[in-house]
């Protein structure tokens, strides 16, 4: 989608401090960081909301997961622990509308998150 942030980022033509890409998904530095890690983890595929996920997404949907997991390993989170989240729609506080899970860690997270 042209005016996407996240596709721009995706794309190269914004800014961003990459950490992990594969042929399904992308992972940056959260501009905003929440937590010692506050890692996004888009698809490439530009999906707005978790309520425009189809069954054809399954499998990268799944690999944003795959990801946040191997990273939390890479950085020692694992044992620990840490928060995978993806915000839907207002209530939740979604503000980019092109699906990531946030992956938080490094510090003691607060449940119910508020
Ligand atoms: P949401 O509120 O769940 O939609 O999360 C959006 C996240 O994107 C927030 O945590 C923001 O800090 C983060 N964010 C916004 N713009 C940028 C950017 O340009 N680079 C990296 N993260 C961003």
């Amino acid at each position: 989608m042209s005016d996407c942030l996240f596709c721009k980022i995706r794309d190269g033509q914004i800014p961003a401090r990459v950490v992990y890409r594969d042929e399904q998904c992308l992972a940056f530095e959260d501009i905003n960081p929440q937590a010692p890690t506050h890692v996004l983890f888009i698809p490439n595929k530009h999906i707005a909301t978790v309520n425009d996920i189809t069954p054809e997404d399954r499998e990268v949907v799944g690999q944003l997961f795959v990801a946040a997991a191997k990273l939390a390993r890479e950085r020692g989170h694992a044992d620990n622990g840490y928060r995978v989240v993806m915000n839907t729609q207002r209530d939740a506080g979604q503000t980019v509308f092109h699906i990531h899970l946030h992956l938080l860690a490094g510090r003691s997270l607060h449940w119910p998150p508020g």
